[in-house]
């Protein structure tokens, strides 16, 4: 490539918006995993992946895990260089915990519908109008959200946190109003929620499923706490998505419906591969997939030029920084014993 395509390429990648990759030359297949897995040495960068990534980007990264054990790995890494696959507002809560390492997003419109739909501002009125109230926030939201956040949570130590909070305050919890409403069942606190929701795990449908499971009566639901209540109250384990992978490796049962999104089949399948397993149905019935359009906006190539370009960059003006991640740090202080 000469030097002038080169930089007429660096030019297109945006901190914020789409990648244009048109002019440029992307290995292919085995020579692309090559080549981000030779990025990564030159580098010194760690891949991190959620579980709803493409199962190609699952297979390269150094780790895989869910929300919290990302965040943790992101605070604990050594590398220089972070290479974030998963959506926005995680890759900023990598960035908000290990300020001095550079952090880069596949694409930075790999947003979220929950973390879109609730804003710090709207936080601020909530707590205006509740003002003894102690605001417990979902970690899908973004550095805005959390800075106005007591302390924040991920659907693994949700629970363990909502019990440990004092009982003589309201909580107000936000974004997610299904995942709400179950804690609330769970712990038998009183919460005022925040009216927003996931679109992936809202699409379930709770009549497709009834009927899926009676066609299958040798199969168990498992779903996630962010699905809405019917669907919830049909499944026979309701847990993160740690929490859903270790109980269909753990579990006698040996066909499981799961009502996720589907990226995360790809690393049940590694971990009980004689088990069967099916994506939960939507309620849309020319498409049965369950796949979060956000988590899929990143791929190899992307994931292979962010690391070469090391664009786009995930940055955080200081001071929302250190209002953000003090809500994050009381969550990793209140969930050492959660995995
Ligand atoms: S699956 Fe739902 S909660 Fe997760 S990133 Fe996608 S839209 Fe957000």
């Amino acid at each position: 490539m000469s030097t002038e395509t080169l930089d007429k390429a660096k030019s297109n990648l945006p901190v914020r918006g789409f990648l244009k990759i048109d002019d440029l030359i992307i290995p292919q297949g085995e020579d692309l995993v090559k080549a981000i897995l030779d990025l990564k040495k030159e580098k010194n960068a760690v891949i991190l992946a959620h579980y709803y990534q493409p199962p190609a980007i699952q297979d390269v990264a150094d780790f895989l895990g869910d929300s919290l054990q990302l965040a943790r790995q992101a605070k604990d890494t050594e590398a220089d260089m972070i290479a974030f696959c998963g959506v926005h507002f995680m890759a900023e809560a990598a960035k908000i915990l290990n300020p001095t390492k550079k952090v880069v997003l596949p694409d930075t419109q790999a947003g979220c519908s929950l973390a879109d739909g609730c804003s710090g501002e709207g936080l601020r009125s909530m707590r205006a109008q509740y003002p003894n109230a102690i605001i417990a926030t979902y970690i899908n939201c973004n550095a805005e959200t959390k800075a106005e956040s007591d302390v924040i949570v991920t659907s693994s130590n949700a629970e363990t946190i909502i019990k440990s909070l004092p009982t003589d305050r309201p909580i107000i919890f936000a974004p997610d109003k299904n995942l709400g409403r179950y804690l609330a069942k769970k712990t038998g606190r009183d919460m005022i929620l925040w009216d927003g929701s996931c679109i992936v795990h809202e699409a379930f449908s709770m009549e497709r499923i009834a009927k899926q499971l009676a066609e299958n009566p040798d199969a168990k639901l498992i779903a996630h706490p962010e699905s809405e209540t019917p669907v919830l109250d049909l499944a026979s384990f309701v847990g993160s998505t740690s929490a859903l992978l270790n109980y269909v490796e753990k579990d006698d049962c040996q066909k499981f419906i799961v009502a996720t999104e589907e990226g995360i089949l790809h690393e049940m399948r590694k971990r009980a591969p004689h088990k069967e397993l099916v994506p939960a149905l939507v309620f849309d019935e020319s498409c049965n997939c369950s796949e979060c359009f956000y988590m899929k906006r990143n791929t190899m190539e992307k994931l292979y030029l962010c690391m070469k370009y090391e664009l786009p960059e995930i940055l955080i003006n200081e001071e929302l920084r250190l209002r953000a991640l003090k809500p994050i740090e009381a969550m990793l202080d209140l969930s050492k014993t959660v995995k």
